[in-house]
């Protein structure tokens, strides 16, 4: 273990007298003295705000209430703490407050696709399972902001029962991806059951825990936590690191140990102003990832969620992000721009533009350098005419099942569907046919 600087330990003994400094090694230590007012805050990094900026930030957390362990308040400059990048995360602005024409409270229409309490079904062959409504820390930016610290609650086995059954009775779901809150608020003896339970049921091939523990909080992947997990192959683990500030010792250590446990790992950013809305920084990050074998998966644009405004950029900055970085650094430090559609549509990429144009024999195209290059088209290409009959093809794919239903664009390209277009639900056009009829 690494030992404690003095921070840490006036950390320790300023939120309990009692303890050992060795406390701070325990996660549910952390819990349990996780920073929740505005006083302690203050307390603790040595800052005194006026009585008019305390009234603010403790009106905002009045309705967004405020959750930082001590570890990641660790991570705090309280010299310049304004513009810290940790700080903004975990503190509250009194602007979280402002509320604007588009914002709303589910601008993804979780609880709308949502079959039974704690599913969201919105693609075809995956679902998200909120197994915990608790976080250790409370992002300032969480997209589920109107949950957040409402009921500290974790559905007991029953209710996770309603999900389980759900998930055995819909066998076109084959990935279940866990979330909450933090799926790691779970004890190990629960979540190993839980693991087992989605083992147990054939046409889930793989699951995948969404956790923020290895930025906030890595003291959470222990030994026993790792070794748990391992016996629950083919697992996944998607992380949420913005800022390359939080790549600590004691991140590393946990990525490690969870890396080394052959747990492949994504990390998903959200792009936020005044924190990390600099195509260096995201460089950074996304290079540090990497080197601790973690591959950037997505890059957020903030939702439209209540409270969130004083974090949002243009969807620009996210294609200036993305163009300084495809070509300029490893394919695989380029995470995928997304914008998560208001309304339930689902993650959108985003990303900038490579085509330039295109002709019956050419394409032309760009590179990052700005080079303009042409591609020439086969001359001859013997396509496959697809009419779902893979036991029939030349490709000797050999599945069976050719029953799925295309949807969308799919459904629009597709040989064996004659759909000739879609049209949405509200169309004028159509609204006259139908009064002719
Ligand atoms: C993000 C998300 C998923 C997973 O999407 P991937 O693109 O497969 O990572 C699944 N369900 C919901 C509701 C989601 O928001």
């Amino acid at each position: 273990m690494t030992p404690l600087n003095a921070q840490q330990k006036a950390f320790v003994h300023g939120l309990d007298e009692k303890g050992p400094s060795s406390r701070w090694h325990d996660w549910k230590w952390h819990i349990q003295h996780s920073i929740r007012d505005v006083k302690t805050f203050e307390r603790l990094l040595g800052i005194t705000f006026t009585d008019e900026q305390r009234a603010a930030y403790e009106a905002t957390a009045q309705q967004f209430p405020i959750s930082i362990t001590p570890y990641y308040l660790s991570l705090i400059e309280a010299d310049d703490y304004e513009n810290d990048p940790v700080f903004r995360q975990c503190f509250p602005s009194e602007r979280e407050l402002d509320v604007f024409e588009h914002d709303m409270a589910d601008p993804l229409h979780e609880e709308k696709d949502s079959p039974v309490p704690g599913i969201t079904h919105r693609y075809p062959d995956r679902v998200l399972f909120h197994v915990s409504n608790l976080c250790s820390m409370y992002c300032r930016h969480c997209t589920r902001k109107r949950k957040v610290g409402d009921t500290d609650f974790i559905p007991d086995r029953k209710q996770m029962e309603m999900g389980l059954e759900y998930i055995r009775n819909t066998p076109r779901v084959r990935d279940v991806l866990l979330s909450g809150g933090d799926p790691f608020m779970l004890s190990d003896e629960r979540l190993d059951w839980l693991l087992g339970e989605l083992d147990a049921i054939e046409h889930v091939e793989v699951v995948r825990i969404g956790t923020r523990m290895p930025v906030v909080l890595p003291q959470r992947i222990t030994t026993d936590l790792v070794e748990m997990l391992k016996t629950h192959h083919p697992l996944w683990l998607n992380t949420h690191f913005n800022h390359p500030r939080e790549m600590t010792a004691s991140s590393r250590k946990a990525l490690a140990m969870l890396a080394d446990a052959g747990i492949p790992m994504g990390n998903q950013s959200v792009l936020l102003a005044g924190v990390n809305d600099c195509q260096r920084l995201i460089r950074t990050l996304n290079q540090k990832l990497v080197k601790n074998r973690v591959r950037p998966y997505y890059l957020y644009q903030c939702d439209l969620s209540e409270g969130l405004t004083h974090f949002r950029t243009p969807v620009s900055k996210g294609i200036e992000i993305i163009e300084s970085l495809r070509g300029h650094t490893s394919g695989f430090s380029v995470p995928t721009y997304v914008v998560d559609a208001p309304g339930g549509g689902g993650k959108i990429p985003v990303m900038p533009n490579y085509i330039v144009s295109w002709g019956t024999h050419k394409v032309v195209l760009r590179n990052y350098e700005g080079v303009i290059t042409t591609y020439n088209e086969p001359e001859s290409y013997d396509s496959h005419y697809c009419d779902r009959k893979c036991n029939n093809c030349t490709l000797a794919l050999k599945e069976d099942d050719g029953c799925e239903k295309a949807i969308g664009i799919e459904k629009l390209l597709c040989d064996w569907d004659d759909t000739l277009s879609l049209t949405p639900k509200e169309n004028e056009r159509m609204d006259r046919r139908d009064d002719a009829a």
